[in-house]
C-alpha cells in the first residue's frame, strides 16, 4: 500500500500538496517524496525523505513554489529497502518522466534486464523504476501516447500517476487492481489513492474503473 497525490491545474503552492499527503499517511509511512514542475524555470523540483511525512515537511520548510503538475507520495516498501533512492516518484535517465506507483510490477526483473542492455541507468532497487525508463523509450513528446504503449507490457497490480517535464500540460492516472480516483476541484484536478486526500479541495469525486486510464489537463479530463 502507499499514498499518491497528483495535481494539475492553476499552479498551487506545493505546501498544499504536502497537506493533502498528510491525510494519506496511514497508507504508508516508511518514506515520502515529491516531484513538482516549475512553470517559470521549466524544470522539475524533487525531494525525498526517509521516515514520516514530517521529515519531508522539514526538508520543504521555507520552499515557496507554485507548481503544476506535481506529485506527492508516501511509501510502504515492497521491493527495495527503505532509502531515499528507493522512494518515489521515480524518474527516467533524463529526469523527464516522473512516476508514483502503488502496487507491484511482477515482471520488473525481465523488463529491467532489457532496459540495462539498452544502456538505461537505474538508481533504485524498486520494481517501479522500470516504468519511467520504459516510458522514456516510448516518449516522442506526448505523455499519453507513451504511457499507452507501456501499460500492456506491465504485469501485476498498479495505480500510477505520471508527469513529464517535456509535456507539462498532461497528468496521466492509470488504475489496475489498486485504488485511484480523480477529484474535480476549483481550478484543477487531483488524482489520489483515496478521497480523504482531497477533502475540502474538490466538489466532485470520479472513481476510475479497473483498467481505466485518465488524461488530466489543467481545465479538463
Ligand atoms: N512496489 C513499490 C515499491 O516498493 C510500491 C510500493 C507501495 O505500493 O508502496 O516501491
Amino acid at each position: 500500500m502507499c499514498g499518491i497525490i497528483g495535481y494539475i491545474g492553476k499552479p498551487k503552492n506545493i505546501q498544499e500538496g504536502l497537506e493533502a499527503l498528510k491525510r494519506l499517511e496511514y497508507r504508508g509511512y516508511d518514506s515520502a517524496g515529491m516531484a513538482a514542475y516549475d512553470p517559470g524555470k521549466k524544470e522539475i523540483f524533487a525531494m525525498k525523505a526517509v521516515g514520516k511525512v514530517e521529515n519531508l515537511e522539514k526538508k520543504l520548510k521555507g520552499v515557496d513554489m507554485r507548481s503544476s503538475p506535481f506529485l506527492f507520495y508516501t511509501r510502504w516498501a515492497t521491493h527495495g529497502g527503505v532509502t531515499e533512492q528507493n522512494c518515489h516518484p521515480h524518474a527516467d535517465c533524463k529526469s523527464n518522466i516522473w512516476v508514483a506507483h502503488n502496487g507491484i510490477i511482477e515482471n520488473y526483473q525481465q523488463l529491467k534486464a532489457k532496459l540495462l542492455e539498452k544502456g538505461h541507468t537505474f538508481v533504485s532497487e524498486t520494481d517501479t523504476e522500470v516504468i519511467p525508463h520504459l516510458i522514456e523509450e516510448a516518449f516522442a513528446g506526448n505523455l499519453q501516447d507513451a504511457v499507452q504503449k507501456v501499460i500492456p507490457v506491465l504485469r501485476g497490480a498498479f495505480a500510477l500517476v505520471i508527469i513529464a517535464k517535456d509535456d507539462p500540460q498532461h497528468l496521466i492516472a492509470v488504475r489496475n487492481s489498486a485504488p485511484l480516483m480523480i477529484g474535480v476541484g476549483e481550478g484543477g484536478y487531483i488524482a489520489a489513492s483515496d478521497p480523504s486526500a482531497v477533502v475540502g479541495m474538490t466538489k466532485e469525486v470520479v472513481y476510475l474503473d479497473d483498467g481505466e486510464m485518465a488524461v488530466l489537463e489543467k481545465d479538463s479530463y
